[in-house]
């Protein structure tokens, strides 16, 4: 098995996925808390000393809200775009050690390739990334308005694809929040709808898809029977029923998936 990936929590509240291969062991995105970081990892049986490094896909808290606690208690090494580490300096005026990616240009951790595409979000340099390793791939894209070439060109051919699917398009409609909040998460740089998301992965699914892990929902605005339905139903109609669909939670792991 050349790459491992678990989400340890998802949603709103905070957002870090653990990714590892032979050699290399990272966190993407450091949205929990650094307690709860190392609980996690430790119920899949990985120590935290043991990680290499964070990638950030962007400044919003519930993506990055323990970097400090990892890269200085932990000793976690921090990758990050120019935007997004301006973003968090300019907030934190924390002064960590970056190591600076450029988006569109892969980089290396270890054994692991990682490829930072750019997404459509309301922040500053917002990412998302697709991973190599000994021929398998994954892709991560979550908090992304709309899926764009870009984006459905980077999750193709993918093994795992870890995807945002926040909100069901009428329960965000029906619900009691602002207007304008209700535009932001609909919108272009918001967060991609149940539907979206079936629509995007079904377009996207190649011969080699074999997981879909739906990432980042809303809890008020969604529910994980309604995601997993809706995004199975639009693989089912391209005759990708073989393909499995996991969910996340914010305050669990899910099962350590291999590809
Ligand atoms: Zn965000
Ligand atoms: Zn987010």
């Amino acid at each position: 098995m050349a790459l491992k990936l678990c989400v340890l929590g998802s949603g709103s509240s905070g957002n870090c996925t653990y990714v590892a291969t032979e050699q290399t062991r990272i966190l993407v995105d450091a949205g929990i808390s650094g307690k709860a970081t190392e609980k996690r990892l430790h119920s899949i049986g990985v120590d935290i000393s043991t990680i290499d490094a964070v990638c950030v896909t962007h400044e919003h808290d519930d993506h990055r809200s323990a970097l400090s606690v990892l890269s200085r208690r932990h000793g976690m090494a921090l990758y990050g775009n120019s935007g997004t580490i301006e973003a968090i300096e300019r907030r934190e005026r924390a002064d960590l050690p970056w190591n600076i990616f450029t988006t569109g240009s892969p980089f290396e951790i270890g054994d692991l390739r990682i490829e930072p595409f750019s997404v459509p979000h309301d922040s500053y340099e917002p990412v998302g990334f697709a991973m190599d390793c000994d021929g398998a791939r994954v892709g991560i894209a979550t908090d992304i308005g709309i899926a764009t070439t870009l984006v459905r060109e980077r999750l193709r051919d993918c093994n795992l694809i870890v995807i945002e699917s926040n909100h069901d398009e009428s329960l965000l409609r029906e619900s009691a929040r602002p207007w304008a909040l209700k535009q932001r998460i609909a919108g272009r740089q918001g967060h991609l709808s149940n539907e979206r998301a079936g629509d995007l992965i079904a377009e996207v699914a190649g011969q080699a898809l074999r997981t879909v892990v739906l990432a980042h929902l809303s809890s008020d605005c969604n529910s994980p029977e309604l995601a997993l339905r809706t995004v199975k139903n639009a693989l089912d109609t391209q005759g990708l029923g073989h393909v499995s669909v996991r969910m996340t939670y914010p305050d669990r792991v899910t099962d350590l998936l291999e590809v």
